[in-house]
Parts: structure tokens; C-alpha cells; sequence
């Protein structure tokens, strides 16, 4: 984590922040003062910047910090006893140990997961929970603890095209090179390469538009920052794929001109810190990075809103990530005002796979107008949790199917600001035309019912909006209310409309996306909720 690390001006200090946390577990006062001497930002912007983050801390924490992810699967996979285990411990010995609740750790098809002082560990049960305890009691430092309880799977249950593709480096690259920019724009445009990170928006047009933007010093950003509940497949990209992501990235560069490239990393993932590092110095010996064009890393600080590009940005930028107004877009004004291109972890796999592999290659998979593959990270209520590789355009009935998820009743496709797709609706298919997703499929069987996911998502966003709009920032809290009182069956009537038109309002009103989707998603839900709440009225009416 410090390897080359320097602090040089403001852009630097969550950078240095990241570090001061992960070193000392929290961030002290005096540090914040040297921290500010040496950046020009001012302490109280520093504390703003610590508060906003939920892995930050400006108080001292106990020694031992857990971060125990309450997304609905893991709950689902009984974390809710974990939980409850870690917290009687810690009222037994108070000061000892800290316990946290998180929405996601990037470890669905493995929970139930948690953080424990920044380290991911999955398949937690009430053994391994007893286990840790023991260990706490010691204070056992960490690098003395069994290496295969922090040990990540990567469940890649049905490879594809893009997960049986391991680029040499630099030869996607070269190939590139060998016509002009322009031509692989071209390509991009024929292969229909569409966003994986979720939108599906155009890889050419984006890429064109950042190549004409005005600027002598482009930017290439490498969003890795996957929070949405149920999302994993990036993790296993930059765990298995490192090299694809990079030529990616590397390929990008070349074509829109650009001098520097970011990977933007959640932190959650800090143990692949390492790993990542070193492959870009692997690049940089073979020649494959220089001056030109190099690559750096920028850790994230637990912030789901850092997703959307321009919150990501401004946190690159070392500040809160607050959503910026558009226009101007990143590709005319992005990183530190240069334009930039954003593409997930998964594009960057997939352009190093057109280059390398060609066009019709690319092509033969998928369906006409959205070629190609899409990894789908799937979780619950299934037999073989993983990552899966389908052709664009297959259906959720036929990833049922393959993930041995013959009970599902419903399907939360996209992640909590998704949509939920029940067993009537399974011939749907993901394709970026009626069904946009960044991967995620969290699998529900006929036991569980629509008003629990309302109740864990609307939770999800109240903790997750970044409080800049009212909209978002006054609903997700309403929401979280009206979804304790459908839980406790105190629901008034009169409250079902004012439910649904706070879902419009955000949706219509809300400044980024996470307000927006968070209103449909759970407006969505909500309609269901009251569906099957009909049809149990029914059915008692009847008996
Ligand atoms: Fe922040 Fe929510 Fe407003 Fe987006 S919609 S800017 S997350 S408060």
C-alpha cells in the first residue's frame, strides 16, 4: 500500500487518509493537522471527507473492528446470529471490540461475510464466529490467523468467451496499433460493445466522444468499485484477469490519446491491492507502460454512491464523492477537469478481447443487436452460487437452470437498484433492451416474500445516499420507515400512496441515479408486495 506512494497536493488526501486507517485503524487529530499542512485542505474539510466515508474513522475505534455485511443473502445465510454472537461479546468486553453492519462486501455466493479490520472472510458460521472470538481474546495479530479463513473462492461455475480469454500482454495492444485509432472505434461500433457496469451505454460513442473532446492530457478510469448487493464478478476479473483488464485500459489509452489511467478500487478489496500492483509493474518492465501512458491505483473508502462516474471522480479527485451536475460529461470533463473515459472492470475485458480476437469472433456470441457475453454474479436461493458467462440475450429462466435454481420465485436482477423479476416474467432476457443489469441476480424461492427484500434494500439506500439531494435524502428515510411498518403488518392504508408517490417523486426528482433507481426499485417491489399480499387475502378468503 505505500509502494511509491507519495502525498503531494490535495488530490492526495483520501489517498493518505486510506492509508492512516488501514495502518492505525482510525484517523488521529494530529495527523489530520499534518495531513492539512501538507495538502491545503483545511481540517474541517479532512473530518468532512473521514464522515462521509463509512470506512473511515476520525474517533478512536477498539482494536478489533468487524464489518458484517447485512445484504439480504447473507441474511438470508443466517448472519443475523453471527451478529447477534459478536455483539454479546463485545457488551461482555466493552472497548475490545467494535461491531459494524455494511451492505455488501463483494462476497454473496461465499456469506456470510464480513470485514475483519479491513480483511474479507466468507462463510462465516457460528463455529468460525467462535473461532475469531477466541483469537480476539488473545489479540492474536492478525497475520496469525489460519491464511485459509481469509481465503477467496472465485466459484467460477460457467466460463465463456471472456473468462477462458488470458491476453499476453501487449499483443491485443499491438494489434490495435497496426491501424488507427479510429479503425478500432469503428470496431467497437460493430461490435456493439455496450457498458458492462449496468447502463449499457455505447464503448464507441463514448470513446469517439472523449477523443474529440478538447485537452492535452486525456484520462482512462477503470471503475472497480462494484457495491451493488449482489454484485461479484468484477472481483473475480481483477483476481483472475488482471492482465485483460489492463490491456484493456492500455488499448483505451492508445486510442483516445490518453496520458494516465486510474483502476478505482473498492475497498473492500484492498487484499488484491497487492496483486493489482504488481501487475502493473510486471507492464511497466515489459515497456508496456511508460511515461505515456502509466496506471495508477485509487482505493475507495466505502461509499456505494462512488459507483456513479462523477462521484467516483471527485473521490479520485480525494474529495467526498458527490454526484456532479451533467453536463458537462467526464469524456469533455472528468478527472481534475480532463476529459476522461469510465468504463467497468468487465468493458476493459471485453475490448481486450475484441482486439485480440477480432470482430466476428466477438460477434458469434450474444444476439444481433447486443452481442456478446455478460458475467452474471448469482446468489441465493440456489445450489450452485458463482460466476456465470452466458451469451447477451439468454433468459433468466435458462441461468435458473444452470445454477440449479429450480425453486426460484423471483429474481432481483441488477442488484437492489434493480428490478425484480418474478417466475411468470423468467423468459425475460438480459439484453440492454429491456432488461439492463451490471451482473447481479440474487435468486428468491417461494418462501420468502417481496416485503423482505423492501425492507433490506430501503434500509440498503438510507445508509447509502449521500445526502446532498432532499428527494433522495428525506425518501430513502421515508421508505425505511414505511417498510418497518409493512414488516410490523401497522401499514395504514392512506400510507400505501404516499409510499408510491415518494418512489415517484425521487425517481422524477432525485439528482443521480441512486435516488432515481432507488425509487423505482422499491416502488417496484412495493407493487408486488401488495400483489401477493392480495392474493394471501384471497386464498384465506377462500379457505
Ligand atoms: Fe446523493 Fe441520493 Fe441525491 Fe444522488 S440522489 S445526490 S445519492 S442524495
Amino acid at each position: 500500500l505505500m509502494d511509491g506512494y507519495r502525498i503531494e497536493g490535495p488530490g492526495d488526501v483520501l489517498q493518505a487518509l486510506v492509508r492512516i486507517q488501514h495502518f492505525l485503524g482510525w484517523v488521529p487529530p494530529q495527523l489530520r493537522k499534518a495531513l492539512s499542512e501538507r495538502t491545503r485542505v483545511t481540517e474541517t474539510k479532512i473530518r468532512g471527507i473521514i464522515d462521509f466515508y463509512h470506512l473511515l474513522d476520525a474517533e478512536p475505534t477498539a482494536p478489533w473492528v468487524v464489518h458484517l455485511s447485512t445484504n439480504i443473502t447473507d441474511m438470508m445465510l443466517g448472519q443475523q446470529t453471527n451478529i447477534d454472537r459478536f455483539n454479546k461479546y463485545a457488551k461482555k468486553n466493552p472497548g475490545k471490540i467494535q461491531v459494524n453492519e455494511t451492505s455488501c462486501t463483494g462476497l454473496c455466493e461465499q456469506g456470510p461475510a464480513l470485514l475483519i479490520n479491513g480483511f474479507a472472510m466468507g462463510r462465516i458460521n457460528a463455529q468460525r464466529v467462535d473461532d475469531i472470538l477466541a483469537l480476539i481474546s488473545t489479540d492474536t495479530p492478525l497475520d496469525q490467523w489460519p491464511a485459509n479463513w481469509f481465503e477467496i473462492s472465485s466459484n467460477i461455475r460457467k466460463p465463456g468467451p471472456l473468462l477462458r480469454h488470458h491476453v499476453v500482454a501487449g499483443e491485443a495492444l499491438a494489434k490495435v496499433k497496426t491501424a488507427s485509432p479510429e479503425d478500432f472505434i469503428l470496431k467497437l461500433d460493430h461490435a456493439g460493445l455496450k457498458g458492462r457496469g449496468g447502463a449499457g451505454f455505447s464503448t464507441a460513442f463514448k470513446w469517439q466522444a472523449c477523443r474529440k473532446a478538447i485537452g492535452d492530457h486525456k484520462v482512462v478510469a477503470c471503475n472497480a468499485d462494484e457495491g451493488e448487493p449482489g454484485t461479484f464478478k468484477d472481483r473475480v476479473l481483477l483476481d483472475r484477469h488482471i492482465e485483460n483488464v489492463l490491456e484493456g485500459m492500455t488499448i483505451c489509452g492508445e486510442v483516445i490519446g490518453a496520458k494516465s489511467g486510474y483502476i478505482y478500487l473498492r475497498k473492500e478489496y484492498i487484499y488484491m491491492y497487492g496483486h493489482i500492483n504488481n501487475a502493473i509493474k510486471k507492464r511497466r518492465e515489459a515497456g508496456l507502460l511508460t511515461e505515456d501512458f502509466d496506471i495508477g491505483i485509487h482505493m475507495g473508502a466505502g461509499a456505494y454512491v462512488c459507483g456513479e462516474e462523477s462521484s467516483m471522480l471527485d473521490s479520485m479527485e480525494g474529495k467526498r464523492g458527490i454526484p456532479r451536475i451533467k453536463p458537462p460529461f467526464p469524456v469533455d470533463q472528468g478527472f481534475l477537469g480532463r476529459p476522461t473515459v469510465v468504463n467497468n472492470v468487465e468493458t476493459f475485458c471485453n475490448v481486450a478481447l475484441l482486439a485480440d480476437k477480432g470482430l466476428d469472433n466477438f460477434r458469434s456470441v450474444g444476439c444481433s443487436h447486443t452481442p456478446g457475453s455478460k458475467l452474471h454474479s448469482i446468489s441465493g436461493d440456489c445450489k450452485h452460487p458463482g460466476i456465470y458467462e452466458f451469451p447477451l440475450c439468454t433468459s433468466i429462466a435458462e441461468m435458473m437452470k444452470a445454477c440449479g435454481g429450480k425453486e426460484a420465485a423471483m429474481v432481483q436482477v441488477g442488484g437492489a437498484a434493480g428490478r425484480l423479476i418474478t417466475e411468470n416474467r423468467f423468459d425475460t432476457a438480459i439484453d440492454f433492451r429491456r432488461l439492463y443489469s451490471a451482473g447481479s441476480m440474487m435468486v428468491f424461492n417461494s418462501d420468502r416474500q417481496p416485503k423482505d427484500l423492501l425492507h433490506n434494500f430501503s434500509h440498503f439506500f438510507v445508509h447509502e445516499s449521500c445526502g446532498f439531494c432532499t428527494p433522495c435524502r428525506g425518501g430513502c428515510q421515508m421508505l425505511a420507515a414505511y417498510s418497518d411498518q409493512v414488516m410490523n403488518g401497522t401499514l395504514q392504508k392512506q400510507d400505501e400512496k404516499t409510499l408510491l408517490d415518494t418512489c415517484k417523486l425521487m425517481m422524477t426528482t432525485s439528482h443521480c441515479g441512486l435516488g432515481k433507481t432507488a425509487g423505482q426499485s422499491i416502488g417496484q417491489i412495493f407493487h408486488h408486495h401488495l400483489k401477493a399480499q392480495k392474493a394471501e387475502n384471497q386464498e384465506m378468503a377462500h379457505e
